[in-house]
């Protein structure tokens, strides 16, 4: 049986784990990240036994993407203390020879869920990750994409909700969907972290409403056969029917898709891999490369 490395690389936790190549993931393990020397020799004693085929790696970024570039398999502006500007990708690569994937970790999400999960036999497919930041994963027409760089809506620009007083918390943009929607910016506006607040707290109106207008646009701008919304903000389920309704609203019957007009519940909807479609990203990365090479 094909056996395949997969590394979740997240700014918070590492999850490193093997899978075959239906998507099982048959072993795991987590821990804290740290300085990215400390971090990597985690990884590299994890695999170091395993006998693994290749290794698909879904990083937190913004990361180089482009095999072309000099800097490729690099992290590059994160705040992060030691990542910033670190080759992540070449450092494993001293340690196995074996193919790499390598792309960010939502995009490597999105195609998990293509592969295995709720788009499984869909040829597009946009992954959201709402947690202590927002990410966007990018999947159309088979194929990840990555244009100039990669795909960052979790820093588009977003119309305020009126009753919302918030001046925003991204680093670079204040008030940028992820500065007003990411955990952290629910935690500082009410005082409460979200798994503190009741499901009826008007915060999840205003969270809706935010996450609510970056999907709109992206399916005016991308027009995606499913949304996929995961993370740990999702975890409030009663987002869902309070986002839909946004969407419908916001789109106002334009897009005349029966996927939007009479099935919503099934266009936009949780993981279908669950919290597993960051590593079970990383394996079909992983898989993706040995195909490749
Ligand atoms: P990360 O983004 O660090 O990988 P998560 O996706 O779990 O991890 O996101 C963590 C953020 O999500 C934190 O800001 C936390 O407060 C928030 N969060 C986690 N669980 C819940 C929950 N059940 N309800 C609301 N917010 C949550
Ligand atoms: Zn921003």
């Amino acid at each position: 049986m094909l056996r395949i490395g997969a590394i979740e690389a997240g700014g918070t936790k590492f999850v490193c784990g093997i899978g075959n190549d239906s998507g099982v993931v048959e072993d795991q393990i987590s821990f804290p990240t740290e300085y990215p020397d400390q971090t990597l020799e985690k990884v590299i004693n994890y695999f170091v036994d395993k006998n693994v085929a290749a290794i698909g790696i879904g990083s937190f970024g913004p990361i180089h993407v482009d095999p072309n570039s000099p800097f490729y398999g690099y992290v590059t502006t994160t705040p992060k203390p030691g990542w910033a500007n670190y080759n992540f990708l070449g450092t494993l690569k001293q340690a196995f020879d074996v193919p790499f994937g390598w792309d960010t970790d939502v995009n490597a999400a999105a195609l998990g869920e293509a592969k295995w999960g709720a788009a499984k036999g869909l040829d597009s497919c946009v992954y959201y990750t709402i947690g202590t930041g927002i990410g966007v994963g990018v999947y159309m027409e088979g194929r990840l994409v990555h244009g100039l760089v990669h795909p960052e809506g979790g820093h588009v620009l977003v119309r305020r909700h009126k009753e919302d007083h918030f001046e925003g918390m991204c680093t670079y943009h204040g008030d940028c969907f992820e500065g007003l929607a990411a955990g952290p910016a629910i935690e500082k506006r009410w005082g409460l972290k979200g798994n503190e607040m009741p499901a009826d707290h008007p915060a999840w109106e205003i969270e809706a409403y935010y996450i609510a207008q970056s999907v709109s646009s992206t399916i005016f701008m991308l027009s995606p056969k499913i949304v996929i919304l995961g993370g740990g903000v999702m975890h409030q389920q009663q987002l869902f029917p309070l986002i839909r309704a946004n969407v419908q609203r916001n789109l106002n019957g334009y897009i005349s898709s029966p996927a939007i007009l009479d099935d919503i519940n099934s266009y936009i909807v949780a993981p279908g891999l669950g919290n597993n479609a960051g590593l079970s990203g990383a394996l079909a990365l992983g898989l993706e490369a040995l195909k490749k090479s």
